[in-house]
């Protein structure tokens, strides 16, 4: 594997993810949610230098921590044009673009519904996504600014790719979603997979990342029976 990666908590429930190319040592922070734990982090990691920033979507809880962490490594920031609303960004990046970390490519994959701009990352040679607030274990963003049909759409572009990439989602929200999973589906191996969530939990284990496979087999968004039933369970995740 070429692709190494360091996740930390920020924040209240955020992950953050610095991802180094092994063959050319060269580091990128996906989403910058907290200046100071990252910064940490890297320092932690003893790998020197910071190359990129890769922004998921605008969120400040995604992009807050960009001008701090630019003026302190002179890293380059790429991301989708929507982070211009906040904060500051070097390159725009859309649908279909492949971003060079060293060696690593990592194709950008537009994914709209939590918010209009939403990229992935991913490197399909490492078997690695970067999701944003896309899908999480068990779960999916919230509709901020997309429509259902649109987020319907970006869960089976997720649920198309190889059943062992690596989803590293950018919260922990994974014992909530559990509990939303369980009142939807009474499989015997849905409460199987529930409990072994908590049980991560109640250890302090992170969740992050889950698989495509494992999402497909579990996720109530993901199993939904198309469109309008994605629609419903959204909705009725909001007020769960
Ligand atoms: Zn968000
Ligand atoms: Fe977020």
């Amino acid at each position: 594997m070429a692709l190494t990666v360091e996740l930390f908590p920020c924040l209240s429930d955020n992950y953050g993810f610095l991802i180094r190319d092994e063959a050319t040592g060269q580091v990128a922070a996906v989403d910058t949610p907290e200046a100071g734990a990252i910064l940490a982090a890297l320092e932690a990691t003893g790998w020197g230098r910071l190359d990129l920033i890769l922004n998921t979507h605008w969120h400040p809880d995604h992009t807050q921590g960009n001008a701090e962490i630019k003026a302190a490594t002179g890293c380059e920031i790429v991301g989708p044009e929507e982070v211009r609303r906040v904060a500051p960004l070097d390159r725009v990046v859309a649908d279909g673009e492949v971003v060079m970390l060293g060696e690593t490519a990592l194709l950008v994959t537009a994914m709209p519904g939590h918010t209009l701009g939403h990229v992935t990352y991913r490197s399909g040679a490492d078997g690695i996504a970067f999701v944003g607030d896309v899908i999480f274990p068990l779960g999916c963003g919230r509709l901020f600014e997309g429509t259902p049909a649109q987020m319907w759409s970006s869960l089976q572009a997720v649920a198309a790719w190889p059943n062992v990439t690596r989803l590293y989602g950018a919260h922990e929200y994974a014992a909530s979603n559990a509990r939303f999973a369980l009142s939807v589906d009474e499989r015997p191996e849905m409460a199987a997979h529930a409990a072994e969530i908590f049980a991560r939990r109640e250890r302090g284990e992170a969740t992050i990342p889950t698989t495509v496979g494992v999402e497909k087999a579990f996720n109530p968004f993901v199993r939904a029976g198309g469109e309008a039933d994605f629609a419903l369970r959204r909705a009725a995740k909001d007020v769960f």
